[in-house]
């Protein structure tokens, strides 16, 4: 995973330094803590976060654990990736899925940020795991958004639910609640939601999101968002919680060369766990996100 080369190569030169050391000085506590400072900040982790996490690797570096520890440098390591794991979430959380089928999953974010690819991922994963997903196309703004989830359908062998092509606009708060009804109807365990993003986040989009959410109950309305935007991440996760609450993240486009940012932020930022993490464009590049395996590849 590129996406936190610079990061990670920044982290492993501030540790060697500091593994050169023996016992450790407040001074180089507070050397090591500037130098993760100005790392996270480069890769656009969001301010608030990075002085939340600085401050608590200083204070448990500054402490006990480590005078007393046989290895201080390596224990300050540890320290930081106990923290890393924090703002990454935590514990793995997987997907919940409803008590009585169907699970309603619904998806939100930006348009771009790889919604309709992950609905395909998601129903190609869950397909495998001997569920039978069904997509609902409820993007009605984009003339070929809902062309293009029947590509994707076709791709991961998933069945679909979409408005007739040619019956106009549609309403897109009927079609998910249709939807449903014909998952239910049709004996499918699980349905996908697919729904409009728009370039920036607007208020329309918001409200129609929010009323899909209202009409169809969903177990889990996962917010996509693509680790490439950077220090925007925060305002358009932050938007996105107000407006549609969403139950947990999903990461895309980790494979690109983009610093990392969003990835360190959001889960912290808006309290949400990170539930999967999409790193490429076929319907394979997916895997559940596991916060200690991620704070191990950046310090790795
Ligand atoms: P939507 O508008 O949110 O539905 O986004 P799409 O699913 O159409 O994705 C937008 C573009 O990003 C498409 O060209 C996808 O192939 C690409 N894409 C989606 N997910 C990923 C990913 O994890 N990695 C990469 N590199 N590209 C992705």
């Amino acid at each position: 995973m590129a996406t936190f080369g610079t990061l990670s190569d920044r982290l492993t030169e501030t540790f060697r330094n500091l593994r050169k050391k023996g016992q450790l000085t407040p001074a180089d506590v507070d050397g090591t803590v500037r130098e993760i400072r100005r790392a996270l900040l480069d890769a656009d982790v969001a301010l608030p976060v990075v002085k939340e996490f600085t401050a608590a690797v200083r204070e448990r570096a500054l402490g006990d654990e480590v005078n007393r520890a046989l290895n201080p440098a390596q224990q300050v390591v540890q320290i930081v990736n106990d923290e890393l794991i924090g703002i990454l979430g935590g514990q793995q959380r997987r997907l919940q899925f409803a008590k009585n089928p169907p699970t309603v999953i619904m998806l939100a974010g930006l348009q771009g940020s790889g919604k309709t690819t992950f609905a395909g991922k998601l129903a190609k994963m869950l397909e495998k795991d001997g569920h039978t997903p069904l997509l609902v196309a409820c993007d009605l703004q984009r003339p070929n958004a809902v062309n293009q989830l029947q590509v994707v359908a076709e791709r991961a062998g998933a069945a679909i639910y979409a408005p007739e092509p040619g019956n106009g606009v549609g309403d897109p708060v009927k079609v998910a609640r249709d939807g449903v009804a014909h998952a239910t109807r049709q004996q499918h365990d699980i349905v996908i939601i697919d729904t409009a993003g728009r370039l920036g986040v607007d208020a329309e989009l918001m409200k129609q999101a929010s009323d899909i959410r209202r009409a169809t109950q969903p177990d889990e309305v996962l917010f996509v968002i693509d680790a490439m935007i950077g220090q925007d991440a925060v305002n358009t996760a932050k938007a996105f919680q107000d407006g549609v609450d969403f139950t947990g993240v999903v990461l895309s486009k980790l494979d690109g060369d983009a610093r990392g940012g969003a990835a360190l932020s959001v889960a912290s930022v808006t309290g949400r766990p990170i539930i999967f993490a999409s790193t490429g464009e076929g319907l394979d590049d997916v895997e559940p996100f596991h916060p200690d395996r991620m704070a191990s590849r950046i310090l790795d």
